[in-house]
């Protein structure tokens, strides 16, 4: 495996090329939705959003949170449910109708004026706007701007090709304060085709390069959170930050000690941080060496 650490000393894949040419389509999409081949939905919320809700909120109310690529994401309820107002967009319609079937939200549906074929489905309370639609179609004068992101299966699942358009149009639905959430996976390109695809943090770097260093990614966790596919997963979680060098831990309780300390010693970046990069390992045996690692609480 081709594999070299980059100034934080936190391991990279560097063979990124095999992936570059990769094209899903918007069809491809909506008949893995047909297939139920979503095998990325999380039926309980993601444990990491779980776990940095304070650092996305930042102890502020009733805020503005984007879900881009949505897909029937559990946590846009949750945040809802809080007092934020949240807004997606998906592709996919049927993944939009699920959401509001499997939480029994009454919804009523209305064309997007500014985007032909476009629809909006809205909750009933007003609370939840989800926009079919591609991401590409949106823009600021459409859903506004934006005072939180959370970014699951979203970059990842962007075609290579179309990545800078992407954190491009984010950039562009950013408010003032912020804070965006990406959680990105960890595993060697070469040994799956993805989505979810394999974005390094040199790329995360220059795709938001246009924030300028003080306000662009300057934390990035790299947690070992755990990916759901029947048969080859487990559970698992460790970080490491900028400034603190990479490892591959074997076992011990040493290591949840070095956890603890971890977590506190970036207490403080995570409240400045503007962009907080994370990783979901893909714990498929094929796709990374995952080195014997304790199972911690996640
Ligand atoms: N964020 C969700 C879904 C991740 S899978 C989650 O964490 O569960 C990626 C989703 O993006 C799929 O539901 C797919 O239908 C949708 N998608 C793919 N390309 C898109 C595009 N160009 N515009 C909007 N949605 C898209």
């Amino acid at each position: 495996m081709d594999r070299s650490a980059n100034a934080a000393g936190v391991l990279e894949h560097s063979d990124t090329g095999a992936q570059e040419n990769r094209v899903v389509t918007e069809e491809e999409w909506l008949q893995k939705w047909e297939m139920r081949n979503i095998g990325f939905h999380k039926e309980q919320g993601h444990p990491l959003l779980q776990k940095y809700l304070d650092v996305l909120l930042g102890g502020r109310s009733g805020l503005r949170i984007f879900f881009p690529l949505c897909g029937k994401a559990v946590d846009m309820k949750r945040l809802a449910d809080m007092g934020h107002h949240v807004v997606g967009v998906e592709v996919s319609e049927q993944a939009l109708k699920e959401f509001f079937a499997e939480h029994s939200l009454p919804y009523s549906e209305e064309p997007v004026p500014e985007i032909p074929g476009a629809k909006k489905l809205q909750s009933t309370s007003g609370n939840i706007s989800l926009y079919c639609c591609s991401i590409y179609d949106l823009s600021s004068s459409v859903v506004g701007k934006f005072d939180g992101f959370w970014d699951r299966g979203a970059l990842v699942a962007v075609n290579p090709c179309d990545r800078q358009r992407y954190a491009s149009l984010m950039i562009t639905l950013m408010e003032q304060n912020s804070s965006y959430l990406l959680v990105t996976v960890s595993y060697d390109p070469t040994k799956h085709k993805g989505p979810p695809f394999y974005v390094p943090e040199s790329e995360i770097n220059s795709l938001f390069d246009a924030l300028g260093e003080s306000l662009k990614f300057i934390l990035r966790l790299w947690i070992r959170g755990g990916w759901e596919r029947p048969g080859a997963w487990g559970k698992c979680s460790m970080m490491s930050c900028t400034g603190l060098p990479g490892f591959l831990p074997e076992k011990g309780d040493w290591l949840d000690k070095m956890i603890g300390e971890m977590e506190a010693s970036v207490q403080g970046c995570l409240n400045s941080a503007r962009i907080i990069a994370m990783e979901e390992l893909l714990l498929m045996s094929e796709l990374c060496e995952v080195p014997k690692l304790k199972t911690i609480k996640n």
